[in-house]
């Protein structure tokens, strides 16, 4: 600190007078010294005291001599402007730069004001707050006020000032003006309305957003509006109508709400205000208003498209679920409920568990698929109801659900019931190896079943029989009382097959009246024999079809494995290479497969192959057999009969070619040519001997049998009357009409027609009836069976109905005298068979016929 003490106050500038010593004088003199030093010290005293308040307050005081422009400082000056270094007096424009150089100027012209006694500051000193510059470049703000002082004379001498650092102040008043502004402007920027209400119920502070949100104009709602009238004036447009009944009751009686408050009304204009009021310490309160308008409305809108979803998700006719990730339902719909068997839809409160797969595995690849694939599609199952445990067939779809990062949070998924259209693949599935008319499995299991077995014995040892069985004269069944009958009959022979078999054997319908039978067994094979007999038995039995006895017989080829083919496919075929063979052997009857009947087989195709040029080369001959008229024994005619000649097999009968020749369409070549051949040989023939001519029921399927037998009798020049037509009920039982029809036409050119092989069919008798033959030809089996009752019951019907129609009857097949006789007691007409003559040549026929007419 400077060591002089500067500050000239003006009663002290004028020091007291030290006077001249004597003794009183120097008393008096001790005492002013004495006094002076008292003085002195007390002016120390409070310059120290005026330092140390300085020093405290922060301030300063100086004195410009107006004459010198010169300015002398105190140390609280020195300090504030940082200038501890400087003299305590110094000229006034070195004080003047002192100041921030922004604000020198202004210094300045106070000072020069001031000094000019310019000033219009009360008693031309000056006042003015400015920045100063420290040595240290911080800055500082003083507030200064000058006084002038005058002399006697009134003549301004100096500017006494104090200087007062105001740096904090104006750093605090700023801080405060920040704050209010930051205040402010947040106000404005909030959102929500704010109005603070003062204790006196006044309104302190409000924002834009208070009056927008409350509709208010600033009439109305501004700072230092009474709180009291806002209210009154909303409370008088309704505003409060809406409010919950315990913030009306302090809203209406104007007090204030104790602790925070809030509640939420609907305004008159629709919109949503929620109003929170906090009173504060102070005794005031501050009230925020939100507009929850648009909140309000998501949130409803929310709701309602929850409501829907709830309502898709409940009222979906599939179950649709949510779940965990370990199969635990959190969530799912009524159907889903229902599906697993709970009451009315319900799903338990405790929520239950995906697994409820029938196979155990199910559940395990369920999750699997889900984990690997991400999602399951159409996965089928037979699951079991939780509720009563009862088995039915689902088709579910589920995929993961994945959080933001793709973590897999549950599944989700639909559950169909499959049941129905399980049953309906079921069923598809059960008719593709299925025979739909008998519920046998088809050719396609019969195979599959045929090469498991086989496959079976290979593993376990025993054998494998297969049975191929063809009905015998079905197609005469089916031809006489028609399809629905026919497939009648089918069914109760294949319930009969199925019958005559044992739990572990395979019946089925390969097609047609084509039944095939699997029989699996260890040890001797003579079981297989016993079945065949059985089978033979049970299909023989007469089958009654509305009140008709129709009666079919079966053939059976039987191969067996490992002896008659390793595989299934050479054992079926090889089982059906014996199946022709019975056939062949009289039918009704079975056959094992036997190596050399594959070769008899490949015969039979060839024999096709020679007939063809047979009837190319001439390889056909006509036999004829005489008839006989039993009256007298005359002969009537002859009966035209096809013989074969094979070239390398020799002589083949009728019975073994005729049915090939059926088979193959040969028959019509054949029969127009035994037409042809048998009238051109019965012309030359004297009297009125007649020809007979068998004619097969495949010839009249086709048309041109009528054309063809006017060509045979134009070619031959024979009477029409001499030429008779030998037909068999077969015939009859196609298309009747058509066939009835082109008999008449026949019969209208005096061709003759016969039935044939009487006794055979299944309604001889009703056929008599719808057509008048000429003749009946009782077959052969029934003059071998003369003495048994029933055959000669027929015998006897036929000849009455005969007699009575005016036919004549012949009796087929007679080779004794003891038949020749009887027949003739019955009342036959005409007689045939070896007794009399066998089919020869026809010149031997001829010759034969003319001795016996000599004899
Ligand atoms: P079917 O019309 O009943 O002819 C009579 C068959 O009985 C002939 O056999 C004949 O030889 C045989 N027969 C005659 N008397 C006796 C007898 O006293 N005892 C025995 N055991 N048999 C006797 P065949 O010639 O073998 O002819 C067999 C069948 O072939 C015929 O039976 C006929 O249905 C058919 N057939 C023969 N020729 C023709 C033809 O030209 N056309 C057609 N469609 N069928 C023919
Ligand atoms: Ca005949
Ligand atoms: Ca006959």
């Amino acid at each position: 600190m400077t060591a002089s003490r500067p500050v000239p106050h003006s009663d002290r500038g004028a020091a007291a007078p030290v006077r001249p010593a004597h003794e009183a004088e120097a008393t008096e003199h001790r005492r002013t010294e004495a006094h002076l030093v008292e003085w002195e010290a007390r002016l120390r005293a409070i310059e120290a005291a005026h330092a140390m308040a300085e020093h405290i307050a922060a301030f300063g005081h100086w004195r410009i001599d107006v004459a010198t422009r010169t300015i002398a400082w105190s140390d609280g000056i020195a300090r504030i402007f940082g200038r501890n270094q400087e003299r305590a007096t110094l000229p006034l424009d070195t004080h003047i730069g002192f100041y921030h150089p922004d604000d020198v100027e202004r210094v300045r012209s106070a000072m020069d004001e001031a000094l000019a006694g310019r000033s219009r500051t009360l008693g031309g000193g000056y006042e003015h707050r400015s920045r100063l510059l420290r040595p240290d470049g911080e800055v500082r703000v003083v507030a200064v006020h000058g006084l002038g002082e005058h002399d006697d004379a009134g003549r301004l001498v100096s500017v006494f000032g104090v200087c007062l650092d105001v740096t904090e102040l104006v750093h605090s008043e700023q801080r405060l003006r920040q704050t209010g502004e930051a205040m402010r402007a947040t106000l404005e920027a909030m959102d929500q309305g704010l109005v603070m209400i003062g204790p006196d119920d006044r309104v302190q502070v409000h924002n834009q957003r208070a009056r927008d949100l409350l509709d208010l104009s600033d009439e109305v709602l501004h700072e230092g509006a009474s709180f009291a009238a806002v209210r009154r004036h909303l409370a008088e447009r309704g505003e409060f109508r809406s409010a919950p009944p315990e913030a009306r009751e302090w809203l209406e009686r104007g007090g204030f709400p104790t602790g925070i408050q809030g509640y939420e009304r609907r305004r008159p204009d629709g919109t949503i205000l929620e109003t929170q009021l906090a009173p504060m310490a102070s005794g005031g309160l501050v009230c925020t208003y939100t507009d929850l308008t648009e909140r309000r409305q998501g949130e409803a809108a929310l709701r309602s498209a929850e409501a829907d979803y709830q309502s898709l998700f409940q009222n979906a006719v599939i179950g649709v679920y949510r779940a965990r990730l370990d199969g635990g339902i959190v969530q799912a719909n009524r159907a889903l409920a229902r599906l697993h068997g709970y009451g009315g839809g319900l799903m338990p409160a405790e929520g239950f568990n995906h697994d409820w797969y029938v196979e155990p595995d199910r559940h395990t690849a369920f999750l699997k698929c889900l984990e690997t694939e991400g999602h399951v599609e159409d996965f089928v199952s037979e699951v079991r109801r939780h509720v009563g445990g009862e088995r039915i067939w689902v088709a579910e779809t589920a995929w993961v659900v994945r959080d933001a990062e793709g973590k897999p949070v549950w599944f989700e998924g639909t559950v169909a019931d499959a049941t129905e259209r399980k049953r309906a693949q079921a069923l598809i599935e059960h008719m593709a190896r299925h025979d739909a008319l008998t519920g046998l499995p088809n050719r396609r299991l019969f195979q599959e079943t045929l090469s498991r077995e086989i496959d079976g014995a290979r593993r376990d040892g025993g054998w494998v029989a297969v049975l191929c069985c063809d009905l015998d004269r079905f197609k005469a069944v089916n031809d006489t009382f028609g399809h629905p009958a026919g497939d009648a009959l089918l069914r109760v022979v294949a319930s009969r097959l199925r019958g005559a078999l044992r739990e572990g054997d395979g019946v089925a319908r390969l097609g047609g009246d084509e039944f095939a039978i699997i029989l699996p067994g260890r040890g001797g094979a003579r079981r297989i024999a016993a079945v065949a007999r059985r089978l033979i038995q049970a299909a023989g039995r007469p089958v009654d079809l509305g009140g008709r006895a129709a009666t079919v017989g079966v053939s059976i080829g039987v191969a067996v494995w490992p002896k008659h083919g390793d595989s299934a496919d050479t054992l079926f075929k090889n089982a059906d290479i014996a199946l022709y063979r019975a056939k062949d052997s009289g039918r009704n009857t079975f056959r094992f497969y036997e190596s050399g009947m594959a070769l008899a087989v490949a015969t039979r195709n060839l024999l096709e192959i020679d007939m063809r040029a047979s009837i190319r080369s001439g390889g056909f001959a006509l036999h004829y057999q005489p008839i006989f008229a039993l009256a007298d024994g005359a002969p009537q005619g002859f009966e035209a009969l096809l013989r074969w000649d094979h070239p390398v097999h020799g002589s083949i009968s009728p019975g073994a070619f005729i049915p090939l020749a059926e088979e193959s369409g040969l028959i019509t070549q054949l029969g127009a040519w035994a037409l042809h051949e048998a009238c051109r040989e019965a012309v030359s023939w004297p009297g009125d001997l007649r020809v007979a001519v068998n004619v097969s029921a495949v010839q009249f399927r086709k048309t041109g049998l009528e054309h063809s037998v006017m060509r045979a009798l134009a070619a031959s020049g024979l009477p029409a009357g001499r030429l008779e037509l030998e037909i068999t009920e077969s015939v009859l039982m196609q298309d009747s009409d058509a066939v009835i029809g082109s008999l008449h036409r026949l019969r209208a050119m005096g061709v003759r027609i016969a039935l044939d092989d009487f006794g055979t069919g299944y309604s001889s008798l009703s056929y008599l009836c719808r057509f008048p033959f000429d003749k009946i030809k009782i077959d052969r089996s029934f003059i071998r069976d003369i003495d048994e009752p029933v055959a000669a019951a027929v015998v006897r019907a036929v000849v009455g109905l005969g007699e009575r129609l005016g036919m004549a009857i012949t009796a087929e097949g007679v080779e004794t005298e003891e038949q020749l006789e009887r027949v003739r007691r019955k009342g036959c007409t005409e007689v045939q068979g070896f007794l009399l003559g066998r089919p020869q040549p026809a010149a031997q026929a001829m010759a034969l016929v003319a001795g016996r007419a000599a004899a």
